[in-house]
């Protein structure tokens, strides 16, 4: 049953390239937060690592587990299944544990809708510029000019879903981020004053998708 002691859900989307992995990555080592690690049909790139960046699964065991209906939500990405299972989940908001999501914005949808009794706060990450997100993108995928056309191409559609997120922040500094992040974060669970501009961000997507 849950309690005012549980942990909360938050949850960080965002077009590809925008640095949500990294910034996942540097909130996880905070106290009492935990990530949730995601079950992927995807193959492992070199340098991740079974069982920690993902459970890599093959779609025989990703139906197995939706037929089973273990998953708290699952969606097709770039061809390739993800999905969060449930039961991890659920145990560390009981024990207290703030949960952090990095998935996208049809796994946001489908948490958001179950309406869980744990509070949930949602967080969509935006490069500052799309020059900048241009040349991260090159520069993770060096040799793959389709692969980088593909992802800006799909940028235009993914920014889109912004509007269904509690806050949008711009990864212009990775630390400045994650302070920011933090401050939001803290300001939600003490009630407190938010800075948070709003007409902002609506710009700066109009900037982004002009
Ligand atoms: P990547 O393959 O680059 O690690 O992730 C591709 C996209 O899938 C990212 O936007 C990431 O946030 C999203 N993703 C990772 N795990 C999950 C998950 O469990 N569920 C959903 N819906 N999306 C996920």
């Amino acid at each position: 049953m849950p309690t005012n002691k549980d942990g909360v859900m938050i949850i960080l989307s965002s077009p590809s390239g925008a640095g949500k992995t990294t910034l996942v990555g540097l909130l996880s080592k905070y106290p009492n937060f935990e990530t949730s690690i995601s079950h992927t049909t995807r193959a492992p790139r070199k340098n991740e690592i079974h069982n920690k960046d993902y459970f890599f699964v093959n779609e025989t065991e990703f139906k197995r587990l939706i037929k089973n209906e273990e998953f708290l939500e699952y969606a097709r990405v770039f061809k390739n299944l993800y999905g969060t299972t449930r039961t991890p989940v659920i145990n560390n908001l009981n024990k207290g544990k703030n949960v952090l999501f990095d998935i996208d914005w049809q796994g946001a949808d489908q948490i958001k809708n179950k309406k869980l009794d744990y509070k949930l706060i949602t967080f969509f990450i935006l490069p500052p510029s799309k020059e900048v997100l241009f040349k991260r993108l090159s520069n993770r995928h060096m040799n793959d000019k389709f692969m980088v056309e593909e992802r800006m191409n799909q940028f235009n559609r993914d920014v889109l879903h912004w509007i269904n997120y509690d806050y949008v922040v711009i990864n212009e500094n990775l630390n400045d981020c994650m302070i920011r992040i933090l401050n939001l974060i803290k300001a939600e669970l003490d009630n407190g004053s938010k800075d948070y501009d709003q007409e902002f961000i609506r710009s700066h997507v109009e900037k982004l998708t002009s």
